[in-house]
């Protein structure tokens, strides 16, 4: 049976990517993806491009975002997928969870100045396609030209991450508020990258737990950032919480990304995938 290739998690210049809309779009639809999402984080702007350039390339599309959310310590992201990108109450919550990005920026800045970095938040802002939206990522991409490091991971151990120069704790949207921005557009809520979490088992569990009883539905099983171990890991806890699984390469950029648009494992055969419970929702060419 041919299982359909869909790509429910990648990024645009409107966020963290590099690509436009229109040439992810081109990209993915060049790897083989059937059905694609783009999920910028706290932004739906570059939606209406993306779903124009998708279907004008015979490929169908969900909407999509990735929702930034602080939760027992730590930061956690939901993604949102098949929502009604004109949400009044959805729109709201992405706009105040994108507010203070920009004070946050700056104080980054001045800590790596003191750390004998200046001029970051210039510098960063160089990155930035979307002044709203001005993340780790773009310092990591000036502090990489700047040859402070020689790749973005390095600059995330070394500077972006708790406890280093450049780190300046944040305050996000909270986990039920996402999870009813995205059901009350009609959209279904998703766990993104859940092994990416420093939770005990007892706080996974709470998250997991809480997430469903605010109204969530899936977990991100297949993700470019998951190894085979992490993958087979989350496909139990899909069937142990009774949860649609997702599959997404969360595809930031040509030279950075390690997992292309579409190319991942299928999800497992035991697994719902999200999309066949937003078949409703997807938009379909011609
Ligand atoms: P922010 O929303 O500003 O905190 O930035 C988070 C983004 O930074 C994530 O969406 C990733 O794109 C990127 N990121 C987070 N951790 C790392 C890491 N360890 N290495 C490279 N990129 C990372
Ligand atoms: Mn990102
Ligand atoms: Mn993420
Ligand atoms: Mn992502």
């Amino acid at each position: 049976m041919h299982l359909t290739n869909a790509d429910l998690h990648s990024h645009s210049s409107v966020s963290d990517g590099t690509l436009s809309p229109e040439d992810l779009a081109a990209r993915a639809h060049a790897n083989g993806v059937e059905l694609w999402a783009l999920t910028d984080h706290d932004e739906t702007g570059g939606q209406q491009r993306a779903r124009d350039a998708a279907l004008s390339l015979g490929m169908a599309y969900l909407t999509g975002t990735e929702i930034s959310v602080s939760f027992a310590g730590e930061t956690v992201h939901i993604i949102g997928l098949g929502f009604d990108a004109d949400d009044p109450a959805l729109l709201a919550g992405l706009a105040q969870t994108r507010g203070g990005r920009l004070e946050r920026a700056r104080r980054m800045a001045e800590g790596l100045a003191a750390a004998g970095i200046p001029g970051a938040f210039e510098g960063a802002l160089r990155y930035v396609g979307n002044p709203d939206l001005i993340s780790r990522t773009h310092f990591g991409r000036f502090l990489v030209e700047a040859g402070v490091c020689s790749d973005t991971y390095e600059v995330f151990r070394r500077f972006l991450t708790e406890g280093k120069p450049g780190y300046v704790p944040h305050r996000w949207a909270g986990l039920g508020d996402a999870v009813r921005w995205i059901t009350g557009a009609g959209g279904v809520a998703v766990i993104a990258h859940p092994a990416r979490y420093r939770f005990t088992p007892t706080e996974e569990y709470a998250l997991f737990t809480e997430f469903i009883a605010h109204g969530g539905q899936g977990v991100e099983v297949i993700t470019g950032s998951h190894s085979t171990p992490e993958q087979q890991r989350y496909a139990e806890t899909a069937i142990e919480f009774d949860l649609l699984a997702s599959r997404g390469s969360d595809f930031h950029s040509p030279a950075e990304s390690r997992t292309d648009l579409g190319a991942l494992p299928d999800l497992p055969g035991r697994l719902t995938p999200v999309w066949e419970a937003l078949q409703h929702r997807v938009q379909r060419p011609g």
